[in-house]
């Protein structure tokens, strides 16, 4: 199939699941938050800042439920910083005084920032790690507690990145924390799966999305990043967003402690496509 005409008849396999989907405000964030509601969940949609992008997200997830004959859900927008404490404290308090219940927890929301890593400014790099490692190892405890406390299981996902495991020079606290997502995925997936509670992650490649910005916009530049994937063009927002509802439904029910590449290739030493080394 082209991939111009993927097929959008989906599933419904998260019907009466209620999920939280961190930095949903736009890009990746938004098509999980998306494609849970299709597959008929009720999202709490995570942002940080302004709520406009938040907002439209909630409408998407509105129209998108309603669209696939999953009513009304109760989704619901939640502010927090995922780097700060106090606010993922509040943010699961909300949700749970609200919904009663939590399923799945997405932990998406990050950042990064470039710079030579000799000059990396302390303070930009405690925030990059604050918000996409400490921010979801504090959400993480805050879903275990609860899916412990409740029994009957749950399912952690993280957003991790190809950066997991290629290094990204000139990145160093976003590689990091991307590193780190492999041990928090792992760690938690063999500490909790006896009590039903799966935790995986997906790694995506380069993405259309704002985080980049800096070349989506630019054919020239586009190009050099497509030149480098085995595929051969950039990945959507809802190809990754897809990985997420397949973790979070039944149809992964025996997987858990495992990161997903959906990256176009890239995680397979593309250099290497022609033999050079013998
Ligand atoms: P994006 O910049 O479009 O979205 C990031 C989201 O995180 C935004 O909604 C932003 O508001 C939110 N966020 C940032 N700081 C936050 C905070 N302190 N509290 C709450 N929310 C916060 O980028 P994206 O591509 O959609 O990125 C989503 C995730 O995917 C990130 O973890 C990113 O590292 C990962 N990722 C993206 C790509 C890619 O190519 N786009 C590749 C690999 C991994």
């Amino acid at each position: 199939m082209p991939q111009t005409e993927r097929s959008t008849s989906f599933p419904s396999r998260l019907v009466g699941q209620y999920a939280l989907v961190t930095g949903a405000s736009q890009g990746i964030g938004r098509a999980v938050a998306v494609r849970l509601a299709q597959e008929g969940a009720t999202v709490a949609v995570n942002y940080f800042g302004s709520a406009e992008g938040a907002e439209e997200t909630l409408a998407l997830a509105l129209a998108a439920s309603s669209d696939r004959g999953h009513g009304k859900p109760d989704h619901v927008m939640v502010k927090a910083d995922v780097g700060n404490e106090q606010d993922i404290a509040a943010m699961f308090e909300t949700i749970l005084a609200r919904w009663k219940r939590l399923d799945c927890l997405v932990n998406n929301a990050g950042f990064q920032r470039e710079s030579p890593s000799e000059a990396l400014d302390i303070e930009t790099y405690r925030r990059i790690i604050d918000v996409n490692l400490n921010g979801a190892v504090l959400c993480a405890q805050k879903a275990l507690a609860h899916f412990v406390a409740r029994g009957g299981g749950g399912s952690i996902i993280n957003c991790s990145s190809i950066h997991q495991i290629v290094p990204k020079p000139g990145y160093l606290a976003y590689s990091i924390s991307k590193s780190g997502m492999a041990g928090l995925t792992r760690t938690l997936a063999l500490e909790f799966a006896g009590r039903g509670i799966r935790v995986n992650a997906v790694g995506p490649g380069a993405i259309d999305t704002p985080i980049n910005a800096a070349w989506t916009g630019d054919p020239e530049k586009r190009g050099v990043v497509t030149s480098h994937i085995p595929l051969g063009r950039v990945g959507t927002p809802e190809e990754i967003a897809a990985v997420f509802a397949f973790l979070a439904s039944e149809d992964a029910s025996y997987i858990t402690g495992q990161t997903i590449y959906a990256c176009g290739g890239v995680t397979l030493f593309p250099e290497f496509r022609e033999n050079w080394a013998s």
